[in-house]
């Protein structure tokens, strides 16, 4: 069985993040989005409030799962027997770091590979980040963010 990771922070998941789960559960046989719990970077949503919005994005997509994991990623994956990582790419500003990751998880496994896929051009602008600002300032997040999960996420930013 084929099976790939998508990581990430999705603090909240963005119609960007979906758009490369949808094309890249296509590819491979089982997609796992891997959320990242860094306890150095608290976010705005918890581990499970993550988890539990990509879940409900998800939910028609028959071939992908959903987890949270910390640590090292190729420890996750090496659980997961999984030998693929997919990363989204936005813009060339994405690059660099992205190059250094694959390069670094690359050495510390060689047996995993990185793919990028390229965003598509109308979620190209769009960043977890921004749909927060958005949202703090009360602007219209829909488009941006997957339906179901747009009433947690202003109810999150309401005071
Ligand atoms: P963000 O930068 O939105 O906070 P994450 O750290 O959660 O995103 O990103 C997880 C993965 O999704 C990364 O590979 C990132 O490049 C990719 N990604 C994020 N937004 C988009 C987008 N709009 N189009 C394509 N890929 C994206």
């Amino acid at each position: 069985m084929r099976i790939a990771i998508y990581p990430g922070s999705f603090d909240p998941i963005t119609n960007g993040h979906l758009d490369i789960i949808n094309r890249a559960s296509k590819l491979f046989d089982l997609l796992i989005v891997g959320v990242l719990i860094n306890p150095d970077k608290k976010g705005v949503f918890n581990e499970s409030e993550r988890v539990e919005l990509i879940k409900r994005s998800v939910k028609s997509i028959p071939n992908v799962e959903v987890e949270s994991f910390s640590g090292l990623l190729i420890n996750f994956m090496k659980n997961k027997n999984s030998k693929v990582i997919i990363k989204g790419l936005r813009a060339l500003s994405d690059f660099e770091y992205e190059f250094q990751m694959a390069l670094m998880n690359n050495k510390l496994d060689p047996s995993i590979e990185t793919l990028f896929m390229m965003t598509s051009t109308q979620y190209s602008y769009l960043s977890s980040s921004s749909v927060k600002q958005v949202a703090a300032f009360g602007g219209c997040i829909k488009d941006l963010v997957p339906d179901e999960v747009i009433p947690d996420i202003i109810k999150k930013f309401k005071k």
